[in-house]
């Protein structure tokens, strides 16, 4: 079967490559793939800045955002041939840690988890894969190619997770204004989330977009393509820095009202220093009980949460996120940052 493949760690190596069926150690499940996003973690595979290949192998099968349909499953496995499925990204690390030992594998304590697509376990870019059952999620037909959101969706459910269980620490936390830093598909799915939760919307984008633009207003939100040090009277209640700019997540750090939240959701890559001035930071943050926090990948729970996200959001709305299709055989042009690009799906149907 035809598969996407790179070398983690050597810049531009992907191909398509033809490789052995899936074998059966992956799991019981065989499903066929219909569609792959591409994020800024692919990307970044490419360009051999992150990746790691399975154990004693050079190339790694590349993709983590998949939507299939199962072919086989086995009696009691709870799938059957047909269903719309997304697989999980993460496997829990072998120890397994206090986190991984609860279901809770986004929270990898040891740093020794595995990521299909991603680190040491190959991905869901090839014509068929396998998976465990446990680690199969089962998508509403509904949705149809909308569905390949699932996955981006699921690590913006975790973000809004911890927001709120952070925010009830105090048993006042009404949140009024969220504002969001970049608008790829996470900050997006992020707006949407907070849409869904009654809130006031601001998203801050690094350019102006009529597209993004016209699909926040849908969503009642306020598109800002200004810089942030604009949106300094704002003092939002929530932030979710989903742009990774290393300046933004400078200028959100303090940015909220009394209690805030900045919830960082974007990655960065190291190596960009700053000027900063932490006694006031700190100040401010300790008199005013702030808060900021990190979050990556996603649990079960947190797909089950996208699912409903997705659900409840206007159809048409989620699929004009995704703005471009290409096909297997060209399926590195999906890296290329192209200026009216939202989500670039490899179309494997
Ligand atoms: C994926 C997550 C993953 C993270 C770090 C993201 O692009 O969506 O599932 O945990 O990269 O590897």
């Amino acid at each position: 079967m035809r598969a996407l493949t790179v070398a983690p760690g050597t810049a531009n190596s992907a191909r398509v490559e033809d490789v052995p069926d899936p074998p059966l150690s992956d799991g019981s499940v065989l499903v066929k793939t219909l569609a792959l996003g591409v994020c800024g973690t692919d990307r970044e595979i490419v360009s051999g800045k992150y990746g790691w290949a399975p154990q004693g192998e050079q190339r790694l099968v590349i993709g983590h955002e998949s939507l299939g349909k199962v072919e086989q499953a086995p009696a009691g496995s709870g799938f059957q041939a047909g269903d719309l499925v997304v697989g999980i990204v993460r496997r829990p690390d072998p120890v397994p840690c206090a986190a991984c030992a609860v279901g809770e594998w986004d929270m990898c304590r040891n740093g020794r988890y595995t990521e299909r697509g991603i680190k040491e376990r190959n991905g869901f870019g090839s014509e068929h894969f396998r998976i465990e059952p446990d680690f199969l999620v089962k998508v509403d037909p509904v949705l149809g190619g909308a569905a390949v959101l699932l996955e981006p969706t699921s690590v913006v459910a975790k973000a809004w997770d911890h927001t709120e269980r952070i925010g009830e620490r105090t048993r006042s936390w009404k949140p009024k204004t969220l504002l969001v830093t970049g608008a790829g598909p996470v900050g997006l799915l992020a707006a949407l989330m907070g849409y869904q939760r009654g809130l006031e919307v601001h998203v801050l984008d690094h350019r102006e977009n009529l597209l993004k633009r016209r699909l926040l207003e849908k969503l009642g939100a306020v598109y800002h393509a200004e810089s942030m040090r604009e949106l300094g009277a704002l003092k939002p209640d929530i932030v979710m820095e989903c742009s990774g700019a290393p300046g933004v997540v400078r200028d959100v750090l303090g940015s909220t009202g009394a209690s805030g939240i900045v919830c960082l959701v974007g990655v960065t890559s190291p190596g960009h220093d700053f000027d900063i001035d932490i006694g006031l930071l700190n100040r401010d943050m300790v008199l005013d009980n702030e808060t900021v926090f990190g979050t990556v990948n996603a649990n079960r729970a947190h797909y089950q949460m996208a699912g409903e996200t997705l659900a409840k959001a206007d159809k048409e709305w989620l699929e004009r996120l995704i703005t471009r299709r290409e096909p297997v055989e060209q399926w590195t042009k999906s890296l290329e940052r192209l200026q009216d690009d939202i989500k670039v799906v490899i179309d494997f149907s």
